[in-house]
């Protein structure tokens, strides 16, 4: 069994519905749909859910709401008369709206998850409907009814995981074609709550996982993953057939925009395939995802650089022999609440990478003088506007010269290299250069590998 995750561009009006049914229909093993809330037609356009956030904000400040209400009416309206639904169901979302629109305002973030989650609810219902009119077996199954138990902070929720037990059990037998709403479970005192936006790709993944699908597609708007960001490199033609989940990880590590790593999180501990495809050109075989792969050795699967790190770099004579220097170091992190990324180190010096949201100025103040007061450096430094490249292919390992071909080329560039950090399983290389330096850094990179 299949579960087929389609995002809100492949939802975003009648026609692209239309795709998604015939993509689902065209292959039995295709049984378990999981919809976002319909997205942007056209790069003016406004998503369901950031309308949905408008509705409840005007709600909360007591604004009138017919006018934001009406707006995602209007979205659905439009959906269902182009797929001829009838009035009826345009009537249910609407009622179901100003539900919760009166519902309790007295948790703004239970409030809001409410009214967000009425995209991927609505949505589904829909879809559901569709087949249903097409003549085919399909219902709506639903995060309460079905056990997709989610805890913690509104907008930001995780999944409870006892929902594994709860899903499969549910889903351990059905008929037909279930088509179930993306990024929103119930948390154990019914209240609603969302995982953090574009959080339909976790519940696919939770859903793949749950009933051990044999593979998770998730349906997107790109052919492929590509080996580099094609905003940076335009020329980007072939995809990336197959990858395995830790390239993916490190490339998405480092901004990768097709998939958020910790999304995809449960179907890889699951070790589910995960294929990325596009619904516009469902003849594609898209990227395979998978826990190991054939490689050509010396080859790169991607390349991908990571702007908004800064980098305490700590010199001290005689570090080396300092015991409980590093120790002493991260104990000030952690009581100053800061996340490091990396941690490079050579005999006397030893660098802190850091994203640099995670690092206000006030924090960065306080972090240098402890640093001073209770390491007795001989300098402490930080650098800020630092970016990461990141080199991923699990066919570099035990191929000599993969690192000299960036560096050369690099070099040619004028790009300064202010760190390199190789992983001990060889299948990736990070470098550290200046933000200035990203996309040349990139461009480099993929014409010195793949041009
Ligand atoms: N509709 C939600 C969003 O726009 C979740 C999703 O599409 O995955 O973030």
């Amino acid at each position: 069994m299949k579960v087929c995750k389609f995002g809100g561009s492949s939802l975003a009006d009648a026609g692209q519905i239309s795709k998604v049914m015939d993509i689902v229909l065209a292959d039995p093993a295709r049984r378990m749909v999981v919809v976002s809330a319909p997205g942007k037609r056209n790069k003016s356009d406004t998503k369901v859910t950031d309308l949905l956030i408008a509705l409840a904000d005007a709600a909360l400040a007591k604004k009138d709401t017919t006018k934001p209400l009406k707006a995602v009416v209007d979205r659905y309206a439009s959906i269902a008369k182009e797929l001829k639904l009838g009035e009826d169901i345009v009537k249910e979302i609407e009622k179901d709206l100003k539900a919760r629109i009166a519902s309790s305002k007295k948790d703004s973030g239970i409030f809001m998850d409410t009214l967000k989650a009425a995209g991927e609810d609505n949505s589904a219902k829909l879809v559901a409907e569709a087949f249903t009119k097409r003549g085919v077996k399909a219902r709506y199954a639903g995060p309460k009814e079905t056990g997709m138990i989610l805890e913690g902070e509104s907008g930001n929720a995780t999944l409870n995981p006892e929902s594994y037990r709860k899903l499969a059990k549910t889903f351990a037998d059905f008929e037909g074609i279930v088509v179930y709403p993306g990024f929103f479970g119930y948390r154990k005192d019914g209240t609603v709550a969302t995982f953090p936006r574009g959080g339909s790709d976790i519940t696919g993944s939770i859903l793949a996982a749950a009933i051990r699908a044999d593979v998770y597609e998730n349906f997107t708007d790109v052919d492929n993953v590509y080996p580099v960001d094609p905003r940076i490199v335009p020329e980007v033609k072939e995809g990336i057939d197959t990858m395995t989940y830790r390239e993916m990880r490190e490339l998405a590590y480092a901004g990768f925009g097709v998939f958020n790593d910790e999304a995809i999180f449960p179907a890889v501990q699951a070790r589910i395939p995960i294929n990325v495809r596009n619904t516009n050109h469902p003849a594609e075989p898209g990227t395979m995802i998978v826990q190991s792969r054939r490689v050509i050795p010396g080859t790169v699967t991607g390349i991908a650089a990571a702007d908004g790190f800064c980098n305490i770099i700590i010199d001290k004579y005689c570090m080396n022999r300092e015991v409980g220097f590093t120790h002493k170091l991260l104990d000030i992190l952690q009581e100053e609440h800061v996340a490091y990324e990396h941690i490079p180190s050579g005999i006397d010096s030893i660098s802190v990478v850091i994203r640099a949201d995670k690092f206000t100025k006030s924090t960065e103040n306080r972090v240098v003088a402890r640093i001073k007061r209770e390491l007795s450096p001989d300098s402490v430094l930080v650098t800020h506007n630092y970016a990461i490249l990141m080199v991923v292919g699990e066919g570099m390992a035990f191929s000599a010269g993969m690192l000299a071909k960036a560096t050369a080329a690099l070099a040619e560039h004028g790009i300064n290299i202010s760190m390199v950090n190789q992983g001990a399983s060889e299948f990736s290389f990070m470098i550290g250069i200046k933000s200035e330096d990203r996309v040349k850094a990139v461009r480099a990179l993929y014409s010195a590998y793949f041009g």
